[in-house]
């Protein structure tokens, strides 16, 4: 923003508009009372993609637009309209990423990892941008957790993937879902099958959506993704994409299949699914939860496979292939759980002369390993314990002047409603052991 403008913006902020600030449309807070889920989300997530072998890897939000460009796609929504790009200082087109793959294969060709290892495993976690119309499960800045395996071509790999997502989604307890896969092919296979579609819907131009009438010249492919009535109608007769599959990627797909029901895992084939990225090709899959609660937004993760990306890219060619799920419709889609308190102890202080002793006690139980709330604003017992029992904390422990003298604290169980006298000297050991067996 030039100099001015933000002068101009500080002057109305001034103007007395200040309380009304908010967080930009589509971007959300996450606030205390929901980061529980969060963090169980996150933690299952880790759990899950080190038992499949994967690594983690962390790559900047920004990246050079053209990143995104070469490898999303020129003709997809992303590209053409979703993207946060700016001009840096006026030399350099950067992009706030709106997704993880692209960036996960220029860190893979940049430092060169296939040289290290001929297969690499790596997932990520973090915040997307695309400027997508708000809705529920549809955000502006939202977060994905993605695995990419690269460096294998069979169809095992493929299977894994997706029993890779399906025990994540099993581990989170969203026991209602649905697994559809389907194959795109060669780039052999999509040129033709593109021109097939066209030629199908070239003479119905007129009865699909304006949005399709758009797609129709610029990607075909992308019209069978429409959630438009319209278009849902006319794709119905649309030809399959699996009559074009060359004799390779149809033995591939079989195996797929093949490896899927040896795990045991349900899946449904579905011939319109070829999701709305450039870089796909061969098997592809997508995760709806169905009781949730997310209406059209029910695509809680997607992925497949992406051989040619990192050529396009300008790199080795290797094959690769992997998911992305988005973590707000994963929240939505997972049931709810009682969430475990966020403190172990609260120290609470009867006297203000007593203060100075209840600091340094706080510290101690703090290095023993405990987590500890303390309140210095010289608020009443009560109300106190009024804030340790808000806060969920078992156990609070009171000091006062009968307590120093005598060398003991009170201890007080807030789930129980108990209270004693503890030696001051005992205290860590047996508060160690009273927490250990909640
Ligand atoms: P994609 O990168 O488009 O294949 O999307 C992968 C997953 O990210 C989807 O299945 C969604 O769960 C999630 N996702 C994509 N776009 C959004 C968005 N705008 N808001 C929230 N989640 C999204």
């Amino acid at each position: 923003m030039k100099l001015v403008a933000c002068e101009a913006v500080a002057q109305r902020l001034e103007g007395g508009r200040m309380s009304t600030l908010q967080a930009v449309k589509g971007m959300n807070d996450i606030l205390p009372s929901e980061i529980a889920k969060w963090q169980r989300f996150e933690t299952t997530f880790r759990d899950i993609a080190a038992r499949y072998a994967f690594s983690e890897i962390r790559t900047p939000i920004v990246e050079p637009t053209e990143l995104f460009a070469r490898s999303i796609g020129q003709g997809t929504d992303i590209v053409q309209k979703e993207m946060y790009t700016f001009v840096d200082k006026g030399e350099k087109s950067l992009t706030l990423r709106p997704e993880g793959t692209a960036s996960t294969a220029r860190a893979f060709m940049q430092h060169r990892l296939g040289a290290q290892s001929p297969v690499n495993k790596l997932f990520y976690l973090g915040p997307m941008y695309r400027r997508e119309r708000p809705a529920k499960g549809r955000y502006r800045q939202f977060f994905q957790a993605g695995a990419e395996w690269i460096g294998d071509d069979s169809a095992y790999a493929d299977a894994e993937t997706v029993a890779f997502a399906h025990s994540l989604l099993d581990a989170l307890g969203i026991k209602e879902h649905r697994i559809l896969i389907n194959s795109i092919g060669s780039n052999e296979t999509r040129a033709n099958y593109r021109k097939a579609l066209y030629d199908f819907l070239e003479p119905k131009t007129a009865q699909l959506s304006v949005d399709s009438q758009r797609r129709l010249e610029l990607n075909p492919l992308r019209i069978l993704d429409s959630k438009d009535p319209k278009d849902k109608a006319l794709i119905g007769d649309a030809p399959s994409i699996l009559d074009f599959l060359g004799a390779d990627d149809r033995e591939h797909f079989q195996q797929v299949q093949e490896a899927l029901t040896q795990l045991g895992i349900a899946f449904e084939i579905e011939t319109r699914l070829v999701r709305g990225l450039d870089y796909y090709n061969r098997s592809l899959f997508e995760i709806h939860a169905t009781a949730a609660d997310l209406g059209s937004q029910s695509a809680v993760l997607g992925g497949g496979r992406y051989d040619g990306l990192l050529e396009t890219l300008g790199g080795k060619a290797a094959p690769a292939t992997g998911f992305a799920t988005g973590i707000e419709r994963m929240l939505l889609a997972m049931p709810n759980a009682e969430t475990a308190p966020q403190i172990d102890v609260a120290v609470l202080v009867a006297e203000a002369s007593l203060r100075g002793d209840a600091l340094l006690l706080t510290e101690r139980l703090r290095r023993a390993g405990m987590r500890v709330d303390a309140d210095w604003r010289g608020l009443s017992l009560k109300s106190q314990l009024r804030r340790s029992d808000k806060l969920g904390a078992p156990f609070a422990v009171i000091l006062g002047q009968r307590e120093k003298e005598n060398g003991v604290v009170q201890l007080k169980s807030l789930k129980k409603h108990e209270q004693k006298d503890v030696g001051i000297e005992g205290l860590i050991p047996y508060l160690q052991s009273e927490l250990e067996s909640l």
